[in-house]
């Protein structure tokens, strides 16, 4: 899981970026040792017809939240090296701004815009959806948390003339209702985070992803693809407590203060976003 490839960003954003030249040497370490890329929905698909139907090697690019260095940076190093990639892509900032990343002090970082997706996606680039205006969903009543999932399909839909089949919960954070309205809404699958390697026998709807840092180096990407272990991957102990959040706003979530306020905001910028 890859979210923006740039080389500079806010101390509290920086966590998620990964630089130009490091992405280079990620993609040129699995171009030498043979590793086939597939979309997530290729996946998918080969993961229901069963563990023959992996091609050998195979690894999942993905990349969260539709940065405009998406276009022009990580598609040309792409296609320089024959991989494919899973794009998801929060609705509502397309032709805009990062505005939901105001905390981060990164509200300005430029977002695609809808004729450069349309690009991405002509080039065999999966695009997927990743809700409309990326709230925690885990924090959402279900029909604001529906909305969300439904109308960032629609709209990617509609702007792209095919089939949206693949979603990413926005921040990992998902709860079995959440998970329930993704499969209603016509998506094949989701991917969560975990920090852990995906395997054939994951749930389709909460992909195992690891996340890849600006200082993971080679070595480490080598370790997590080989073993399943080393320092990309988190202890059972980190994952248990990752999934704490997810248990208890499920099951408790209405008792939460911070609740209805986060879905009034979400749905008032869900409202103001269908009248533009
Ligand atoms: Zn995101």
């Amino acid at each position: 899981m890859y979210h923006s490839i740039s080389s500079y960003a806010s101390p509290k954003f920086r966590p998620c970026i990964v630089s130009p030249e490091v992405f280079e040497e990620h993609l040129s370490y699995l171009e030498q040792h043979h590793y086939t890329s597939m979309t997530v929905t290729q996946f998918v698909q080969a993961m229901d017809q069963g563990w023959g139907k992996l091609p050998p090697r195979p690894v999942i690019l993905t990349f969260d939240d539709g940065y405009e260095d998406f276009y022009t940076c990580a598609l040309p190093a792409l296609q320089r090296h024959g991989f494919v990639a899973t794009l998801y892509i929060a609705t509502m900032f397309v032709g805009g701004t990062s505005r939901w990343l105001q905390r981060e002090g990164e509200s300005l970082r430029p977002m695609l815009m809808w004729d450069q997706v349309a690009k991405i996606s002509a080039s065999g680039i999966e695009c997927g959806a990743h809700t409309h205006t990326h709230p925690p969903l885990d924090m959402l009543s279900p029909s604001v948390a529906r909305s969300e999932i439904v109308h960032s399909k629609e709209l990617l839909e509609e702007h792209l003339g095919q089939h949206v089949s693949s979603f990413a919960y926005p921040f990992g954070y998902y709860t079995s209702v959440v998970r329930r309205i993704v499969q209603e809404s016509g998506y094949t699958s989701a991917c969560a985070i975990k920090h852990t390697i995906s395997s054939p026998v994951d749930d389709p709807y909460a992909l195992a992803r690891l996340a890849i840092k600006p200082d993971t180096d080679v070595h480490d990407l080598a370790t997590a693809l080989s073993s399943g272990c080393g320092p990309l991957v988190a202890s059972p102990v980190k994952r248990i407590r990752a999934n704490v959040r997810q248990g208890v706003r499920g099951v408790y979530g209405k008792l939460w203060a911070g609740w209805s306020a986060i879905d009034k905001r979400a749905s008032k910028e869900i409202r103001s976003s269908y009248a533009n």
